[in-house]
């Protein structure tokens, strides 16, 4: 069994927006359409984390580190295997479908594929003003066209494009498109799964100064996912690492960028392109593919790759512990109570 570990990612002070409790996802593995349970793959392990109001988490980890299977979770677009998920209070595990499409209103996504998230068959404007019809926003249909010209030109986009299908406009205003989509209910929060990773660095820049922009005017909280530390450098309060479905690091932004801690987090500090050739070699490469969540290594499940594996590294795994205030790491190389060192 994994050791207890501390309270995952956590935001300082005040109470969260959004809080994640040891959540779970195993999806069932089956040899043929009639054939019963061979295995589970463990996509997400027993994850924590919380959110403050107006704050930004990033979660970052390669593909396959359960950093999407979380977001969904969380969002109920698919059901955890266990776990609790408090958003302003409310058990969003427990609510009822309709409850939970009323809640929606104010947990809102902004997805990675902002082509393949948008209906290439509605306009522009019809996809804005879509959530405003679906919880009936606004008097009229002229006050709802009202707030979609608005909307998008709140994110930089002129409303007389209204009437354009999604393939007219570039990757980075169909992003907006998305953005204006996601903003329309006024959300509290909004889950932004690699909301850049599909457009050019210049693009992932002007879309990530808007995402900071909103939050400044409205408030609203990120969960921000991505699998480049480069990427969430500017937008992020918090960073929280994941490596085969669990937090291996969690801190500030300060901490985690200036002081990385777990191996595997400063591998991929180390992966981000540098443009100076002298430190460039000094570049330590992270080794290998991350074994399949279907069956993780024991112990520590990064031991596989990591450079500075020793004698407990394949048998214990180690817990989540904090090493200083809101700074946790899950590596044998930093004992405390419940690790390696520990009694
Ligand atoms: Fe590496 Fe061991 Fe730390 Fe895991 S616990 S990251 S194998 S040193």
């Amino acid at each position: 069994m994994r050791p207890a570990g501390g309270p995952g990612a956590a935001p300082p002070g005040g109470g969260p927006l959004l809080e994640v409790r040891e959540l779970t996802k195993h999806f069932p593995i089956r040899r043929g359409l009639f054939s019963g349970v061979s295995g589970w793959v463990r996509a997400v392990d027993g994850v924590s984390l919380s959110i403050a109001p107006g704050e930004t988490l990033a979660l970052v980890g390669e593909s396959g580190s359960g950093k999407t299977t979380t977001g969904r979770c969380i969002l109920r677009l698919i059901e955890p295997t266990s776990g609790a998920v408090r958003f302003d209070g409310a058990n969003l595990l427990a609510l009822p479908p309709r409850a939970m499409r009323r809640m929606r209103r104010r947990i809102q996504v902004i997805f990675q594929d902002p082509y393949g998230s948008l209906n290439p068959r509605m306009r522009a404007g019809t996809i804005v003003r879509e959530p405003l019809d679906i919880h009936r926003i606004g008097a009229s249909r002229r006050e709802r066209d009202e707030r979609v010209a608005a909307l998008l030109r709140r994110v930089g986009l002129d409303p007389a494009m209204r009437d354009r299908y999604p393939h007219e406009f570039s990757g980075g205003q169909r992003q907006r498109i998305g953005v204006a989509r996601a903003l329309a209910l006024q959300p509290r929060l909004i889950v932004a799964d690699e909301p850049v990773s599909a457009l050019d660095v210049s693009v992932q820049a002007q879309v990530i100064n808007l995402l900071m922009d909103l939050q400044e005017e409205f408030g609203i909280a990120y969960l921000f996912i991505a699998h480049d530390l480069a990427v969430v450098e500017r937008i992020a309060d918090r960073v929280a690492v994941m490596y085969l479905g669990l937090i291996v690091e969690s801190g500030t932004r300060e901490e985690i960028f200036k002081n990385p801690l777990h191996p595997y987090t400063r591998a991929l500090l180390q992966a981000i392109p540098i443009p100076d050739p002298a430190r460039a070699r000094e570049r330590q490469v992270l080794r290998g593919d991350p074994p399949s969540p279907a069956q993780p290594p024991p112990g520590c499940r990064f031991h596989p790759r990591c450079p500075s594996a020793f004698e407990p590294c394949a048998r214990v795994e180690p817990a989540l512990m904090e090493v200083a205030p809101g700074h946790r790491v899950a590596c044998h190389l930093y004992p405390g109570e419940g690790g390696a060192g520990g009694s």
